[in-house]
């Protein structure tokens, strides 16, 4: 008997499949075992619709926004192939997104430029021309087609690794409002994958997860999963415990042990914008993510503009001495203490 997956992708899995540039797509829909059927619908981008499923929840799986960021696009392909296998059974609808095919074979990050700047309605998309843009447009109705089916809750995850160390190897960043009581379930959840902190941030902006959490009503997540390495190089096993989690979620099976450790919350004090070519940021360059600062520090300076430290407890997240004048080089975060006392009570 032929199996699903081959049916699907011939005799590649579903990763190969999206990096092949010669293979082609048949808009195809298989009905799996318990009613679950699937489509292609797109290079990089599957469709599972759990069929009686009035209760069933929505969830969007991204990976590969970035192109080098390859131990999430290894358990996104593991997991594709259990599921066709028929070693997971879906319980719920599931859209599963490699954003970034050609970024993934030229072993980069980008193309052209950071697909994570690009997740925004509209007019700015017709001032440029690149990889990046066609894809995000693909991928924004890819997303709203997706959530505007019926769902119980609708959820996005978007997996990421980080260029840099980091003082919390797994974080999540959350662009819905902080506290609402779904983000606050969810930061368990988190916690239970080893989700060790949270930022929260009410800023628009124009990431993937952002961009679900404002035009598809998802409560959505940037999932920072560790370093990034080359494809054979990662140790999934420092992963497992988000492999397994997002396993045990999309069959709805969601028992959680009662002393999951909930995640530190924190929140963005500011942003620093590179504004001149003058742009320097004041610490080493191997400095980790999250690491925390004195008040009174130099952080960055500018042609006529500079960062100290004004509040206990700022640390600093994302720094990119490197990004393009105009964007976004380093991010300021506090602790969010309010948060952190309602989760442990
Ligand atoms: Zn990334």
């Amino acid at each position: 008997m032929t199996s699903y997956q081959q049916q699907l992708f011939g005799d590649q899995t579903f990763l190969e499949f999206t990096l092949d540039s010669q293979a082609t797509v048949d808009k195809k829909r298989l009905l799996l075992p318990n009613n679950v059927s699937v489509e292609v619908w797109d290079k990089g981008v599957l469709y599972f619709h759990a069929e009686d499923g009035a209760s069933a929840d929505s969830i969007l799986l991204s990976v590969g926004v970035h192109g080098n960021e390859t131990a999430p696009i290894e358990i996104i392909d593991d997991l594709i192939r259990d599921i066709l296998s028929g070693k997971i059974s879906l319980a719920h609808n599931l859209l599963v997104v490699i954003a970034n095919p050609e970024a993934i074979n030229a072993r980069s990050r980008e193309l052209d430029e950071n697909m994570n700047r690009l997740f925004i309605n509209g007019a700015h998309h017709k001032h440029g021309d690149s990889v990046e843009r066609h894809r995000s447009i693909l991928l924004m109705n890819y997303s709203r087609n997706f959530f505007s089916r019926h769902a119980k809750q609708k959820f996005h995850y978007d997996l990421h690794a980080t260029i840099r160390d980091s003082a919390f190897a797994k974080f999540a960043i959350s662009p819905n409002v902080a506290l609402s009581s779904i983000v606050e379930a969810q930061g368990h959840l988190l916690g239970l994958w080893g989700i060790e902190a949270i930022l929260t941030t009410d800023k628009n902006s124009a990431t993937y997860s952002s961009f679900t959490a404002q035009h598809c009503g998802a409560v959505s997540f940037t999932l920072e999963l560790g370093k990034a390495r080359p494809f054979g190089e990662n140790d999934l096993k420092k992963m497992s415990s988000v492999a397994v989690g997002l396993r045990k979620m999309i069959s709805g099976n969601l028992q959680a042990p009662p002393e999951a450790e909930a995640p530190i919350l924190f929140r963005v004090v500011t942003e620093v914008i590179k504004r001149s070519k003058e742009f320097r940021l004041c610490f080493p360059s191997s400095t980790a993510n999250f690491t925390e600062f004195a008040v009174g520090d130099l952080l960055a300076v500018d042609n006529d503009y500079q960062y100290r430290v004004t509040n206990d407890g700022e640390r600093i997240l994302f720094p990119n001495e490197a990004a393009t004048v105009g964007q976004r080089a380093l991010v300021i975060i506090r602790p969010s203490n309010v948060a952190k006392t309602r989760w442990h009570d």
